[in-house]
């Protein structure tokens, strides 16, 4: 797969070029950025051969297959949509975009044109998490009361521009963290959040946008899951925790870009460790891409997936901000 970079952002720097290249014929065509000088050095920086800021002439290069859009997030729609308008093949970043009309309409444009649409949730692509949804689906823990996701974190000093003071970017832990929340917990749990209620607030590090948030969520089984969001908290470590009739499931630091972590089931026979199979998250998501493309399998996240995560998130911010709990509206997404 060849691929164009949209967005010469850390989170390609630090993860999915490596992921890329990891894939047998996988290749880095072209960045690019909105401005000429970072493109030219990050190019440099990672060994792609070119770079620019004209989107549509990487669009109109038949050289590139597939985009992977990973700009700050008010980009996410107009680029996606130029890009499918183009037919290549769409990685997106979470979340896919600003509003729900923006997400859906980018889906029902990949649909129409036929190509391959995946959003980056890399959480479900983890041997952990893989490992967690196989015990729940097996019956492990019986009937699921209830899920617990604590992912309050510090946000490393190297990330701390837009998503702390740029409301207009996308900024928040919501849009950051929350809708990562929400993929894992549909993936977990195999059914969709019908309402939440939350507060936020900026606790240390928010300049304009909410840094922390604590949402509670009702799934139509009458499963309760409780999300703890954060920007701010360098010690509180991250994990979750699904509680069933017959037994809890313990993933302690497993809510991370790395595949690291523990598992812990606990029944009424004992405690025992889960072993899961250990590989790069990102590596596996580029994988099931080209499995994708090459007609083969299925992307680990779709579109719809990502705009199930953007409606989730969108619910919990809207409640935090009236003091009320809400009705999820996924824009007839089923
Ligand atoms: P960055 O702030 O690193 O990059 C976003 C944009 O900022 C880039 O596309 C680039 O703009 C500009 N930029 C970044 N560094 C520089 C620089 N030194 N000089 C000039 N411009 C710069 O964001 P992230 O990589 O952290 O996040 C990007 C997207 O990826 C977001 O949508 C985020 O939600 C998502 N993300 C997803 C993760 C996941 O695991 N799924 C993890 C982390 C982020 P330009 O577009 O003009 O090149």
């Amino acid at each position: 797969m060849r691929w164009a970079l949209v967005g010469a952002s850390t989170i390609a720097a630090e993860y999915v070029i490596q992921a890329i290249r990891a894939i047998p014929g996988g290749t880095v065509q072209c960045v690019v950025s909105s401005s000429p000088k970072w493109a030219a050095e990050y190019a440099a920086n990672h060994q792609i051969p070119a770079s620019g800021t004209d989107l549509s002439a990487v669009l109109a290069d038949p050289r590139v297959d597939a985009v992977y859009i990973s700009t700050t997030n008010e980009k996410h729609f107009p680029q996606a949509m130029a890009a499918i308008a183009a037919g290549k093949h769409v990685f997106c970043e979470k979340p896919l975009g600003m509003t729900l009309d923006e997400a859906c309409e980018m889906v029902r444009a990949a649909e129409s044109r036929g190509i391959v649409f995946a959003t980056n949730h890399h959480l479900r692509c983890a041997g952990s998490h893989r490992a967690i949804r196989s015990l729940v689906e097996k019956g492990r823990i019986g009937r699921v009361l209830s899920m617990r996701v604590h992912h309050a974190v510090y946000l490393p000093p190297h990330l701390q521009g837009w998503r702390l003071n740029d409301p207009g970017a996308g900024g928040g832990v919501i849009p950051d963290i929350t809708v990562h929340d929400a993929d894992t917990v549909r993936f977990h749990l195999g059914e969709d959040p019908a309402e939440v209620v939350a507060q936020m607030t900026e606790s240390g590090l928010g300049q304009g946008v909410e840094d922390s948030c604590m949402s509670v969520w009702s799934m139509p089984s009458g499963t309760q899951v409780f999300a703890h969001d954060s920007f701010t908290h360098s010690f509180a470590g991250c994990g979750l925790e699904i509680h069933g009739t017959e037994g809890s499931i313990f993933g302690r630091g497993i809510m991370t870009q790395k595949p690291v972590g523990e598992i812990e089931l606990v029944t009424a026979q004992g405690c025992e460790r889960v072993p899961y199979p250990n590989y790069d998250l990102y590596t596996q998501a580029i994988m099931d891409f080209d499995a994708a493309v090459a007609g083969k399998g299925r992307v680990a996240a779709d579109g719809v997936d990502g705009i199930k995560s953007l409606a989730i998130a969108l619910a919990v911010r809207d409640s935090a901000r009236t003091g009320t709990r809400l009705r999820v509206n996924y824009g007839g997404f089923r």
